[in-house]
């Protein structure tokens, strides 16, 4: 067992660091409150490599896998950099793709995934089905050729960025009649496809919208795989990378606050000679929030290592797990940063009262707290399904 990365994922990790500080909290509260999109750190992100770094070398990536990304993701958050569409373009999206997409598919998008000049981002939420996924309302049906898609999907992440959104819809069985899943790729120009942006109180350059498709022509190959076999393993080969990740940022996050709020803590005197951190009133819970964190991020490694290593299972639960982890403490963190802050915690040049509403939405997406338990309930403790 070893707890080290390699010099390679060091590397990775330093430079990624010195990127994102170079850009900081204030580049993305700038940019989220301006309504504008953190389009300069994405390019060179994009150009640096690190966007593509768990893209095969044939497809122009790094050849890394999952841990690289999650590093990736960290980092810029631990900078003050949380960016959703990291967890959405190039862990779901481009993983999906590699894994199930046709060659001709993994030839048009990859390499615009790994530099960052194409992104596309994921739906699957939608309203009447919210977490119950089998109840996915949205249909695709055969049109010649072709595909006609009609539903509706809520809370979607960076459509106005992106190039395609990865829709997931139900097709027909034609041998059983029944709906099966299966993942499209729709241009986001496309006709009858229509968006409107959700106001949400969360303080990021990333928006969400809601989607409707109206008689969406799709041609073939718009269908991910080669056939629609390839649904239902195409939609799981994109969660485990979504959890992984999504912990990553969350453990970036609380890193950032815990690490704000201590430079702030050790300081401030207004008592005396003493810092405010001297008191235990205000280490103590600061100190919790670290171990919570440090906890998170072992399981984020476990689970990240497991993906990497082909046992899709066992990373399934332990990037649960992260999830849940990373989820919670970064909640932690974030709350007890502008507690110890006191009145400056609240202010926008302290910078940890802008990322509330990021981590309070992580403890709810893309899978809820609830959700996750009610996994780890059935999978690992062996209860019987409550829904
Ligand atoms: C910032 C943000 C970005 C998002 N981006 C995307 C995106 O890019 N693409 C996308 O497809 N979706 C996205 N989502 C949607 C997100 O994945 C959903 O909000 C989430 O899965 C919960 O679904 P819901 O909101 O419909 O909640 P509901 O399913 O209505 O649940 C409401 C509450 O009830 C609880 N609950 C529901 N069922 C159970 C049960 N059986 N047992 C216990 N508790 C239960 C839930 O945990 C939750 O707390 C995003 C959401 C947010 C907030």
């Amino acid at each position: 067992m070893t707890f080290d990365l390699t010099p390679e994922q060091d590397q990775l990790r330093d430079a990624v660091r010195a990127l994102g500080r170079r850009y900081g909290h204030g580049y993305f509260v700038e940019k989220a409150k301006a309504g504008e999109h953190t389009t300069e750190l994405w390019a060179e992100a994009g150009r640096l490599g690190y966007l593509g770094v768990n893209i095969p070398t044939e497809y122009g990536g790094g050849g890394g896998g999952i841990t690289e990304l999650a590093i990736v993701c960290e980092e810029l958050a631990a900078s003050g950099c949380p960016l959703l569409l990291l967890v959405v373009s190039p862990a779901i999206a481009a993983t999906v793709l590699n894994r199930h997409g046709t060659e001709e598919q993994r030839k048009r998008h990859l390499p615009g995934l790994a530099d960052g000049s194409q992104k596309i981002v994921f739906a699957i939420t939608e309203p009447e089905a919210g977490s119950n996924f089998h109840r996915l309302g949205t249909v695709a049906r055969r049109d010649g050729d072709g595909w006609l898609l009609n539903g509706r999907k809520c809370y979607i992440s960076g459509v106005d960025e992106a190039d395609h959104v990865l829709v997931v819809a139900r097709t027909e069985d034609s041998s059983t009649g029944r709906l099966k899943p299966a993942l499209f790729l729709v241009p986001t120009d496309a006709a009858g496809l229509t968006r409107s942006k959700l106001d949400m109180e969360i303080v990021s350059p990333e928006n969400q919208f809601l989607l409707y498709l109206d008689d969406v022509r799709l041609p073939a190959d718009a269908l991910v795989g080669e056939s629609l076999d390839a649904g239902l393993p195409a939609l799981f080969a994109g969660l485990n990378p979504e959890r992984i990740t999504v912990a990553a940022m969350g453990a970036g996050t609380g890193r950032y606050a815990i690490e704000r709020a201590s430079e702030y803590t050790a300081t401030r005197k207004v008592w005396g000679g003493r810092s405010i951190g001297s008191h235990q009133g205000v280490s103590h819970p600061l100190a919790h929030a670290a171990v919570q964190v440090e906890l998170a991020r072992l399981m984020i490694q476990k689970a990240a290592t497991l993906y990497d290593a082909g046992r899709d299972l066992e990373a399934g639960v332990a990037g649960n797990m992260a999830k849940y982890a990373a989820g919670e403490a970064a909640a932690l963190a974030v709350d007890t940063a502008v507690q110890v802050l006191g009145g400056a915690g609240m202010t926008t040049e302290y910078g940890v009262a802008t990322l509330l509403g990021a981590v309070r939405a992580g403890r709810i997406a893309p899978v809820s707290r609830e959700m996750i338990l009610n996994f780890v309930a059935q999978h690992v403790l062996g209860q019987d399904k409550s829904y």
